[in-house]
This record gives structure tokens, sequence and C-alpha cells, in this order.
């Protein structure tokens, strides 16, 4: 085993000071909200008639800021200016590119619990959730920079007498990255950095539902030293904008971090070749996930509980690695669910800036509606064991749910639901547990409580998922330690925070000099 780097820690809210220090970093956000935030086009600040209003999901009422948005026009402007930092970005050392992003690493660390602020008004994230965010997104700013560090000299190849042969990694161009809501820092941020440091730029475009919070990550990457142009800030409709530059002929790749449906979309898209375009176009999509715990008969039954409760719940199940199914195996089926409802009646619900709240608000009033509906389908296919009430008349809460004896194939355990909703099935044997828990269009985490090595290794190799995790719950990838990305429509399993991440960002050359 090798030992190669701390993550950044999270942090201990026990400790009277580090609690006192969030509740400081919450109101001094408190006091910086409503601001307005423009367009970065080329270093030009760009204010637009067209605003996206963020509001808090635990407060609708609560504006949180406005950010200017781009209409087709300026996603073109950006364009142009992305395509002409290029040629000067792409001959900047590696070394030069990684120490921007280890001194936008070293400006997050410092402003942390604010950024965590931001996080817990913006995006409802309940204070652990918010600092687990905040340090992903530091993890993956110095992971990538020291990746680059790796790659920059390229991969050896052989050489032979009278030839000089090298294989050396060169930047793609201009790509498009487009993150999601529920990793409104560390996704948006890690996606970004990704592409900028192995030598591209960027548009970035994040989620409409929580866009203040790129803004104050647009600006660290300024104060950390990063070229005009480099990176364009361009929030608007993903509808919109997002089919234009996708279909743009001037558009190398696309790292797009969302649903199944965009991301298909975008794969179909970007496949076809436009007039003038002469390239086939990378995409990197990272997609849904309907994410199963299995437990076995000798599992640690509390340990069980626990995972299924925690990996469903947390960050109100909308986590592309939720736990949102769990498979438990007959003889020990009654205690589990018994234990994981009682374990679920105990956990808090409310406003995410109380320290003692365990889950906020789901992000918004399209989201409310479609898990409160499929709470309905949840009734009649299953039993409502706890949870199955909403209440969205200050802010987006539903209580976290569970629905038991529901049949393996039925919608509850086969569709994404984003939510704090959990269904679960019986299983025979362990082998009816594997089945099930490949029985999906997905293949993005799960888990496996087991103290049968047999079963541990089968589900090794056959527990078809990108992140498998033993004996835990199947959410909380560390960058560096479980790259993550998933299999089947989950995704292009380009596992973010790995080592072949950055890569995909690039094309080898291959030179030979014969002497
Ligand atoms: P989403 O609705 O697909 O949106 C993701 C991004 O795509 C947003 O910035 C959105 O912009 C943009 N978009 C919408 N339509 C587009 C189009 N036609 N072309 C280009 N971009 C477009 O997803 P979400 O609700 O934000 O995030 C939740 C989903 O992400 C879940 O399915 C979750 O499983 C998945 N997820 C996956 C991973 C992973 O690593 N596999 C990680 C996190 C999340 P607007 O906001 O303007 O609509």
């Amino acid at each position: 085993m090798t030992v190669s780097y701390a993550h950044e820690p999270f942090t201990n809210f026990q400790e009277e000071t580090n609690k006192q220090s969030f509740q400081e970093a919450l109101a001094y956000v408190n006091s910086q909200l409503g601001k307005h935030y423009p367009l970065i086009i080329n270093g030009e600040a760009i204010e637009t008639d067209k605003k996206i209003i963020s509001v808090n999901p635990a407060d609708k009422k609560e504006v949180i800021g406005s950010v200017s948005a781009a209409g087709k026009e300026l996603a073109e402007k950006a364009m142009q200016a992305a395509l002409q930092a290029f040629q000067t970005w792409k001959k900047v050392r590696p070394e030069h590119r990684a120490n921007v992003l280890f001194k936008a690493a070293a400006i997050i660390r410092r402003r942390k619990h604010e950024f965590s602020a931001y996080l817990v008004k913006e995006a409802g994230k309940p204070w652990k959730e918010a600092d687990a965010d905040t340090a992903e997104a530091i993890d993956f700013l110095e992971y990538y920079a020291r990746q680059m560090l790796k790659l920059k000299d390229g991969s050896p190849v052989k050489s032979r007498d009278g030839e000089y042969n090298q294989y050396h990694y060169k930047p793609l161009g201009v790509g498009i990255v487009i993150s999601p809501f529920n990793f409104p820092l560390a996704i948006m941020a890690g996606t970004a950095a990704a592409a900028i440091v192995t030598g591209n730029t960027i548009l970035l475009k994040p989620a409409d539902a929580a866009p203040v919070v790129a803004a104050k990550f647009v600006e660290v990457m300024k104060e950390a030293g990063l070229p005009d142009g480099v990176l364009q800030f361009i929030p608007g409709d993903g509808g919109e904008i997002g089919d234009y530059l996708v279909e743009h002929p001037k558009t190398r790749f696309v790292s797009f971090t969302g649903s199944r449906a965009v991301g298909c979309r975008i794969y179909e898209r970007a496949a076809k070749v436009q007039p003038g375009q002469k390239w086939l176009k990378r995409v990197i999509a990272e997609m849904g996930g309907k994410d199963t715990v299995l437990v076995d008969r000798d599992a640690d039954l509390d340990l069980a509980a626990s995972s299924i409760v925690y990996s469903a719940f947390g960050f109100s199940g909308q986590k592309c690695s939720a736990g949102s199914r769990a498979v438990i195996h007959q003889d020990v089926y009654d205690e589990v669910v018994e234990k994981a409802v009682a374990l679920t009646k105990s956990l808090t619900v409310g406003s995410p800036e109380d320290f003692d709240t365990y889950m906020g608000p789901v992000i918004h009033e399209a989201s409310y509606n479609k898990v409160m509906r499929y709470i309905e389908i949840g009734k009649t296919e299953g039993k409502l064991l706890t949870g199955g009430e909403g209440d969205d008349s200050k802010g987006y809460f539903i209580q976290p749910t569970i629905f038991a004896d529901v049949d393996e194939n039925a919608r509850l355990m086969q569709e994404e639901i984003f939510g704090p909703v959990v269904a679960i099935s019986k299983a025979r044997d362990f082998d009816h547990m594997l089945e099930i828990a490949n029985n999906t269009d997905y293949g993005l985490t799960g888990a496996l409580l087991s103290k049968t090595r047999a079963h541990i290794e089968r589900a090794r190799e056959d527990f078809h998922v990108g992140n498998l995790y033993f004996n835990r719950g199947c959410t909380g990838a560390i960058v560096g330690y479980q790259p993550f990305g998933g299999f089947n429509m989950s995704g292009t399993d380009s596992k973010a925070g790995g080592p072949d991440y950055l890569i995909l960002h690039m094309q080898a050359k291959t030179t030979s000099e014969a002497y």
C-alpha cells in the first residue's frame, strides 16, 4: 500500500471554535445576500438584461444573489475569446498552470467556511455536507495540479539506435464545462480546473439553481492568477446556450455532469459533425444513478441500517451516489428495516443554517413536485413506513421517506428520484441480491454489507458499478482515494479525482526523430 497525501480534512464541529467560525461565516454571507454577479468574458465583466435569480431553497423568499445570463450572442463572444486565449494558454508551462490551481486551493482553504456558508444558503446543504463540498473542491484543485506535474513530460516510450521517440500530451482546445446543482462548488470547480490545468480554455456554465457560488469561484481563479480569456463565466439557460455551444463547430470537447436526459442529449448532438468542424468532439458525460445498498444475512445489522439511512438521506438524497434503494436478505429483512425506520425517525429536518439539522430542503419547486409525485407512486408500489410528507410553504422540505416490500422492477426501484426517498426490496439469497443490484440501466455506486469473503469477492467482480463499497455506505468518494464515475447509463466513467481523468482533456502526440 502506498500512502500518497492526505485529503482536505472535514471540519470537526464538535469543537466550539469551529462552530463559532462557521456561524461567523454564515453571518458574513447573510450580509452579502442580494449582490449581483456579471458574466466574465475575456476578463471583462458583462451585464445583461436577463438575470438568473438564485433563491434559498430553505426560504424561497430569500434571494441569495443574481447573475447575468448569456444568450447565444454572448455565448458566441465567449467562444471567440476562448479560441483566442487558447493560442497563448496552451503554451504556458504546465508548472505555471498547476500553480494557479495550488493558489486557488489555498485561497478557498483560507475562506473555507465562507464558501461552505454560500453552499448552505444557495444549495440548502447542512453544515457537514457544505463543508465536505468545499473540502472536495480544494482536493480537486490540488489533486489535478499534482497530476499535471506528473503528466507534463508525457509517458515513456522506447527509443532505438538512431531513433529518438517521445510521447507527450497536448491540450485539446476550447471546452464547454456544464455543471449540476448538487455539488455546485466541488464538481463545478473540479471539472473547470481539470480542463484548464491541461492547457485548454473553457466556457463555464453553472447550474441555474446555484450560480452565485460559481461566481465566487471565478473570482478566486482570477485572484490566483488565471489570465483573462482562459475561463469565460457564462451562466444561462441550459437548453438555449447549452445546445448552441454543444453544436458549435469550434467546440473541441464537452465536460458535462448532470442528468441522464441532458447527458444523452449532449452526447447525441456533439456527435454530429458540423460544417467547418475539423475534429470529432470529445464528450465526458457523468450522469445519474440508481444506487443500491445490499445487506447480506451475516451483515452487522446496525451498520447496515445506518448505511442505508445515511446513503439515502444525506443532502436530502440529492447525490448521484445516493443509495436510493436497498436490497436485504430475507433472513434479516424485518430487523434491518425496523432499525432503518427507527433511525430515520430520529433525523432532524429543517433549516440547514441550524447546526442541528441533519436534512435540509430539496433544491427547487420542480424537484419538490417530482419527488412528491414519486411518493404518490410509491404508495401504490410499496408499504410507506415513514415520511411521505412534504411542506413547501416556506422552503422545499420533504420528510425522509422509506417504502418497503417494493418489487425489484417497480418504478421506485428503477428510476432516479433525486430526493429523500428509499425503496427496499427483499431478496431470497445472495445471488438474488446481486441480480437485483444489476437490474437497472445505471451503474454508478453500490455497497455490500457482508462478512462472507466469497460474497465480497463475487461482488467485486459482478456488482456492475463504477464505485463499489464494502461494509459502509455508498456515498462520500474522496478525491485521489476513490476516483468517481459510473458504468452504463451513469455515463462515460471518466473517474473524476483519479489518475486517468486529466488525460481525457488532452491528446497524445508521438514524435520520432531519426538521428
Ligand atoms: P441537469 O438538469 O441535467 O443539469 C445539469 C446542467 O446541464 C445544468 O447546468 C443545466 O443547466 C445544463 N443543461 C440543461 N439543459 C442542457 C442542454 N440542452 N445542453 C447543455 N446543458 C444543459 O442536472 P441537475 O439537476 O443539475 O443535477 C442532478 C443530476 O446530475 C442527477 O441526475 C445526478 O445523478 C447527476 N449527477 C451526476 C454526477 C456523476 O458524477 N455521475 C454527479 C453529480 C450529479 P440549467 O441549470 O440551466 O438547466
